[in-house]
């Protein structure tokens, strides 16, 4: 498999734009979990950037559970994130949830994200392998780790070898957290593959009480970086407001998570 230790023995580190993601350094994605408006967006970069994070997130089509839940903003929402982007020097990562978009979204974002909605949509999987963009391929709900990596196969397959694999929560039969943060997976995909790894506390707990102490294990337990939510107001967010972080708390979750780093 071209995604496994066998096939390539050293960590892959993936350049996006000149911000690495493998190896050494704690690669940190934050931002909302949707691009609402110019001003939320500009705030939240802002609070990133300060932070020490390198990578913007944000979604500008929303994969909600519900069809009446805000769906995202589209082609404004990317044209939000790129000028943002651009005024904090912070890489771009969103999500793509379908295939005819991905010309047009590579046009603003550095990072195309798979949700794990879409871990196994192989069409979609096959499309993006076809670009030369970075992929965050984030792990399905249900999936297991073999799955997870065969998702990724389907991408290097098409050729592109530039896969951030992403540990954002598994369901069971817990229900006091939105999901279970399988931090094993980390560990185990450190050494079945090559691929950088990062996690999100942020879906993996589903609260914003639960992300700081999360994040600090993921990067003890080997996470090549993180992806979490911060929102300027989270009480007010349209989507996931419970699990964003606000960005007071970001910074300081970004103190500690560079500590652990630093002994790693
Ligand atoms: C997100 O990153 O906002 C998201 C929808 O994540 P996931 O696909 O992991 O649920
Ligand atoms: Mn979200």
């Amino acid at each position: 498999k071209l995604v496994s230790r066998e096939f390539r023995p050293e960590d892959t580190i993936v350049d996006v734009n000149g911000a690495k993601v493998g190896g050494k350094h704690l690669a940190v994605m934050a931002g909302p979990c949707a691009v609402e408006s110019r001003e939320q967006l500009m705030e939240a970069a802002e609070c990133v950037k300060k932070g020490g994070a390198t990578f913007l997130r944000g979604g500008a089509f929303k994969p909600r559970t519900s069809p009446y839940d805000f769906q995202g903003l589209a082609e404004k929402g990317l044209a939000m994130l790129k000028e943002a982007g651009e005024k904090f020097d912070l890489r771009v990562v969103t999500e793509v949830v379908n295939q005819n978009d991905i010309d047009m979204i590579s046009n603003y974002a550095d990072v195309l994200q798979i949700g794990a909605r879409n871990m196994q949509n192989f069409q979609l999987l096959k499309e993006v392998g076809k670009t030369h963009k970075p992929v965050l391929l984030k792990r399905g709900l249900s999936a297991t780790i073999s799955e997870w990596l065969n998702a990724a196969e389907y991408i290097a397959n098409e050729g592109n070898y530039n896969i951030i694999l992403c540990e954002r929560g598994i369901r069971t039969y817990e229900t006091f957290t939105r999901n279970t943060l399988d931090l094993s997976a980390v560990a185990a995909v450190k050494e079945l593959s090559h691929l950088p790894v990062i996690a999100d506390p942020s879906h993996g707990t589903g609260r914003w009480q639960m992300v700081r102490p999360m994040a600090r294990a993921a990067v003890a337990a080997g996470a090549d970086g993180l992806i979490i939510e911060v929102h300027p107001h989270p009480e007010c967010a349209l989507s996931d407001g419970d699990q964003s972080l606000t960005p007071k708390n970001f910074e300081a979750t970004m103190a500690e998570v560079k500590k652990i780093a630093a002994i790693m």
